[in-house]
């Protein structure tokens, strides 16, 4: 079968010849891939970025974004059937005990897990792929056209999710189902992770703020404003200012990756505000802040900063119907994450496809 893989390091992509995966446990699910969404960390590894091939292999396929129909199942499968179109998650555990052997391989704690197409284990960019019934997740024929946003928004589920149980924890009386209902969320960086977590954050009731640097009657701030947020350009906003226009924002989702803007946004942070983080900016450049003055403000108003990564299968489960309300709420906005759909023998172009309009491009198999 056709696969699209790198060797981890190199800057170059090759569409090569993998044996077809067969199923040989009970547990197996056997998918015929349809759809590979590509992201920052594809585009990172397409470039010699941080990537590590399977113990025994020099190249890795890519991707991790991933749909298909499933074709064949193990005896012993019960969560999907042939016929059914489904998603595997992306991490496998480490079998090394807690927290991955609860399903949460997303919160791994010895650093020995995989990762389907970035970590020690082929990705999903290949015709067919076989892997245990409990990585595997059904998708309602409705969404079909969108299902391949299921692991982006996994992501941005588990980011908002994390930061809510633990300000509604702390707050007495704060109820986790409601505790968004009417706050201020400020998004930023309108990116795939960025925007589906504004429909996220719709989703449980906040007033979305959106902040990137593009024109406003651009594509993603347009989106934004359909699922009825607002958007101020970075460029014309100075960051200190936010909570002098739009009060104290009750949460930030950080999707931007920008290390000097992330630090300078905790001004915006209001009492008992949470600041969620998602996105990963390189190292080695270093940021001036007030030091003294940021730990006295998240001191004196009980504020948390919190870093997310991943997510579970229980999240990838959210997403899902995350997709599924995100449609009845909004019709097709939903749809217009999806940019570009190109066929996988485009597959450079679609690594290559970085334009200021691009915000999700998929690959056909
Ligand atoms: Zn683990």
């Amino acid at each position: 079968m056709k696969a699209i893989s790198t060797v981890p390091g190199s800057q170059v992509l090759n569409i090569v010849e993998r044996e077809e995966p067969q199923i040989t446990a009970p547990d197996h699910v056997k998918i015929k891939i349809t759809q590979i969404g590509i992201c920052g960390t594809d585009r990172e590894i397409a470039h010699g970025g941080r990537a590590q091939a399977e113990d025994g292999l020099t190249d890795l396929v890519l991707g991790h974004e991933m749909l298909g129909l499933v074709t064949e199942v193990g005896s012993a499968v019960t969560a999907v059937k042939p016929g059914d179109h489904a998603v595997f998650i992306v991490r496998r555990d480490c079998g090394l005990g807690y927290p991955c052997c609860e399903n949460r391989s997303d919160m791994c704690a010895s650093g020995h897990y995989k990762e389907r197409g970035i970590h020690k284990l082929d990705g999903y960019m290949a015709e067919y792929v076989v892997d245990n019934e409990r990585y595997c997740l059904r998708v309602p024929e409705s969404i079909l056209d969108i299902a391949v946003l299921t692991e982006p928004m996994s992501v941005s589920v588990k980011a908002v999710d994390e930061a809510v149980k633990i300000q509604a924890a702390r707050i007495p009386g704060a109820n986790y189902e409601t505790y968004l209902q009417g706050k201020k969320a400020l998004v930023v960086g309108l990116g795939p992770i960025g925007l589906l977590g504004a429909f996220a954050l719709r989703l449980r009731g906040a007033e979305i703020i959106g902040m990137d640097i593009v024109d406003a009657f651009s594509p993603r701030p347009m989106l934004l404003k359909e699922i009825g947020g607002s958007y101020i350009n970075g460029k014309e906003i100075a960051t200190n200012m936010i909570d002098d226009i739009y009060g104290h924002i009750d949460m930030i989702f950080e999707a931007s990756g920008v290390a000097k803007l992330g630090f300078d946004l905790i001004d915006a942070l209001g009492v008992n505000g949470v600041y969620v983080l998602t996105g990963i900016p390189g190292v080695g450049r270093p940021v001036d802040i007030s030091g003294g003055e940021l730990m006295q403000q998240m001191v004196l108003m009980n504020q948390v900063m919190v870093g997310s990564v991943n997510a579970s299968k229980k999240h990838n489960e959210m997403a899902i119907q995350a997709l599924v309300d995100s449609r009845t709420k909004w019709g097709n906005a939903i749809d217009k994450i999806i940019t570009e759909i190109m066929p996988f023998t485009d597959i450079n172009a679609a690594i290559a496809n970085t334009s200021s309009d691009e915000i999700k491009t998929v690959i056909t198999f």
